[in-house]
């Protein structure tokens, strides 16, 4: 049995300058995740610094339209918003549709940004896994890599995909990373937090070791918007996607003004498809624009022994969310 040490942070001040000095140490908050991984010595930790006392639990409306959303809001409080649900409405889709009630209770949005890779070859802790165990390889791209391993973003070292929802819904909309650490505070934009794998797969995203996400800064909706998030799984509930795409676009008539598309279930990272939604700026949304912007979006992408699928799959994931915006 491991046991750890149990910190209740009282400030963030001192939950940083706590984690500060054992690295080794985690941030607790909805625990939905983490304390798995840590039973399952995948995450080797010897201590745990509780932040769920931190007020850092409110939805606040800015000025400008944006939302600024405390690291500890939950999964469902974020859903249910009326702000969120009427000016966001990708986001609450996105939110709706992962995990269980259960789970979205209890799930933070911290916590999403920075939920680990579902692959199992990273979680089983004896197979070769470059991001648990660096060096020793990656069990996956020779082994069973169908359903929650990517296509895009890949690397000879780790194939796997972000498992977030919510993270393809915040992409698509554009938002900010707020954290602070032991030198103060700062703001990543959202595209730049989650890191490819590269060389360094075991390198998730851009937080240095002592800091803390304290909230998540959307950018203001765009106006005359309609937003959609489309998930395609095995099963109805409870289940990663196999592709997913968010989808915001503005419209003139038949032209579309703005678009913004970001892709699940298919990357390493939540992924922003930023040559489609360049196609269609401009263009009538006919089937034919509609397939190109598609095809765009999956460009360059490596399909594995099992997961060529996914190619197609998400391209239907656009072309059916543009076309139910559309209709
Ligand atoms: Fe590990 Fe990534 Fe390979 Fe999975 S895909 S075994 S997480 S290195």
């Amino acid at each position: 049995m491991r046991s750890l040490d149990y910190v209740r942070a009282g400030s963030i001040e001192q939950a940083v300058a706590t984690h500060s000095k054992s690295p080794s140490a985690f941030f607790l908050a909805g625990g939905t995740t983490l304390l798995d991984l840590v039973k399952l010595d995948v995450m080797p930790a010897d201590q745990v610094i509780d932040v769920n006392h931190l007020s850092l639990n409110q939805i606040e409306v800015q000025k400008d339209g944006g939302v600024r959303i405390g690291a500890l809001v939950t999964n469902t409080a974020l859903a249910h918003h009326d702000y969120i649900v009427e000016h966001y409405p990708v986001l609450s889709q996105a939110l709706l549709s992962g995990a269980t009630t259960q789970l979205r209770n209890k799930a933070t949005t911290a916590g999403n940004v920075m939920q680990r890779v579902r692959c199992n070859y990273f979680r089983d802790g004896h197979s070769p896994c470059n991001k648990r165990q660096p060096g020793s390889g990656c069990a996956a791209i020779d082994g069973h890599n169908r359903s929650v391993h990517a296509v895009l973003g890949t690397s000879d070292q780790c194939i796997a995909t972000h498992p977030s929802d919510m993270c393809v819904a915040m992409a698509a909309i554009g938002a900010k990373v707020e954290v602070q650490g032991t030198q103060g505070k700062r703001s990543i934009d959202f595209l730049d937090f989650h890191l490819l794998p590269g060389a360094t797969p075991w390198k998730e995203h851009a937080l240095k070791d002592d800091e803390l996400i304290t909230h998540v800064v959307l950018d203001p909706a765009l106006a005359n918007s309609r937003s959609g998030y489309l998930k395609l799984r095995d099963r109805a509930s409870y289940q990663f996607a196999l592709a997913s795409s968010a989808v915001i676009l503005v419209t003139d008539g038949d032209t579309v003004r703005e678009a913004r598309i970001a892709l699940g279930g298919v990357g390493t990272k939540p992924w922003r498809a930023l040559d489609a939604e360049r196609a269609l700026k401009g263009a009538t949304l006919t089937p034919h624009n509609m397939e190109k912007a598609a095809a765009l979006a999956l460009q360059g992408a490596r399909p594995y022994r099992h997961n060529a699928y996914k190619i197609a799959l998400a391209q239907q994931a656009i072309v059916r969310n543009l076309s139910t915006l559309t209709a």
